[in-house]
């Protein structure tokens, strides 16, 4: 790690933490964080020369593996074109059939850089349409970083101990109202206490920034009961879930039509992007047709759009889901095999390509519940994996990936790997 530790050093001099997101830094398994130079398939290659299969898959977005040639060719042939225009491109009206085609509850769409911006974005426009100000988020729920989402907002702020940021204004995160996700009491009470003031209910459909949750029977549908009667808007963010588990979101497998639904990280195939959508009539409150003003000087950037075209397309086309189902359900078999033999207590929620492990015997259906987690063993566990070269989320409360590109000996080796560290702890 000689060439890592050099590179953290001069970075921790001149960049905040030496990270440019605050997870990246460790501090929550502990140790400092590897420098990656290069990544391909399943695999990163570290700035020392040391392979690690990888289960972070850059935080979501690497679902067809990491640099594939679909999407390399694609970013290759629109930068012989030119990197930004300042001007619609036709690449702007391919992606929006697209995200349209593939996910229904979507009439419009506006692109920009972030999932942040997609879920502010969301959230003004909800605001505006509504004319209402407050909002109900759930605790343990991450909407990016922007100041009325930034309270009990999960994985990177819980790792730092101040899940309300400083610097947010007290009379902000007074419009937002947090309450405890899979409890369809909480949602009732608090529609029953704020009377026409709730402008939008705001979810991860599967939260997926403590460690994996799914919902109980019955309880997304109960939120778009309570929206619906209450004159609320549901945005659904699936910015995380987004052609993750399926074409069509969290929303196709639920069947629940959202009204605004926040897009992100696999619709840039790597690159950096953002798309909020839904409702036409809400989404012509937009400026420039209505009211309500979003803008960006890169939005619908052209090597991002043709990246995210490309990762969208190979999606359609190759209907990953069942085999990713398959990877995904060996790991977790793996896992609670190994747990259940050295007697530890654990649960390991996964669906599709997304798994967690939490070490606790209470079985995870909100924040409070994620908690319980043993963080340390986490560490420990964590730590053992990568010696032995897997690479899973440096946090005891953020979710594992899995891509098409780990079919085969990466996930043999893992799954090997994994077990020998269990019964190691
Ligand atoms: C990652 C994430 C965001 C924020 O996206 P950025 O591109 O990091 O700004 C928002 N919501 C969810 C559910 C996410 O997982």
């Amino acid at each position: 790690m000689d060439l890592s530790n050099e590179l953290f050093a001069r970075a921790l001099k001149l960049i905040p933490g030496g990270v440019n997101s605050p997870v990246r830094a460790f501090r929550s398994v502990g140790g400092s964080p590897f420098f990656v130079k290069s990544a391909h398939g399943a695999t990163l290659v570290t700035a020392d020369d040391r392979e690690l299969i990888d289960f972070v898959c850059t935080w979501g977005p690497a679902i067809h593996g990491h640099n594939p040639p679909v999407i390399k060719a694609a970013i290759a042939a629109a930068l012989e074109e030119g990197t930004s225009f300042g001007t619609p491109n036709p690449y702007e009206v391919r992606m929006a059939e697209l995200i349209h085609a593939l996910v229904p509850s979507i009439k419009k769409v506006r692109m920009c850089n972030s999932g942040t911006e997609a879920t502010m974005s969301a959230i003004r426009l909800a605001r505006g349409f509504t004319r209402r100000d407050k909002i109900i988020k759930f605790a343990g729920c991450y909407h990016g970083h922007s100041d009325s989402l930034l309270v009990k907002a999960g994985s990177g702020a819980l790792t730092h101990g101040n899940p309300d940021s400083a610097g947010i204004p007290a009379s902000f995160a007074r419009e937002t109202v947090v309450l405890p996700y899979n409890d369809p009491g909480a949602i009732d009470r608090a529609f029953a206490a704020n009377p026409g003031a709730i402008a939008a209910v705001i979810v991860e459909p599967y939260p997926a920034n403590v460690g994996l949750i799914l919902p109980l029977s019955g309880y997304l549908a109960h939120l778009r009961k309570a929206c619906s009667a209450n004159g609320a808007l549901l945005i659904f963010d699936e910015v995380m879930t987004g052609f993750r588990l399926a074409r069509g979101g969290v929303q196709e497998i639920e069947g629940i039509v959202p009204d605004l639904t926040a897009l992100g990280k696999i619709i840039g195939g790597g690159l950096p992007v953002g798309a909020f959508g839904g409702r036409a009539e809400v989404m012509d409150q937009l400026a420039p047709v209505g009211p309500v003003y979003q803008a960006g000087t890169l939005s619908g950037n052209p090597l991002a759009m043709a990246a995210g075209i490309a990762a969208l397309e190979l999606l359609d086309r190759n209907n990953p889901y069942p085999a990713l189902d398959a990877l995904g359900r060996k790991v977790r078999d793996a896992l609670r095999a190994a747990c259940k033999s050295k007697g530890l207590a654990a649960q390991v929620p996964q669906t599709g390509s997304m798994f967690s492990i939490f070490f606790t015997d209470r079985e995870v259906h909100n924040y409070e519940d994620a908690l319980t987690g043993d963080a340390k063993m986490f560490g420990r566990f964590f730590h053992g994996c990568l010696e032995r070269g897997v690479y899973l989320p440096p946090s005891a409360y953020e979710t594992a990936f899995i891509s098409t590109a780990h079919e085969g000996a990466a996930i043999d080796r893992a799954c090997e790997v994994m077990d020998s560290v269990i019964r190691g702890l």
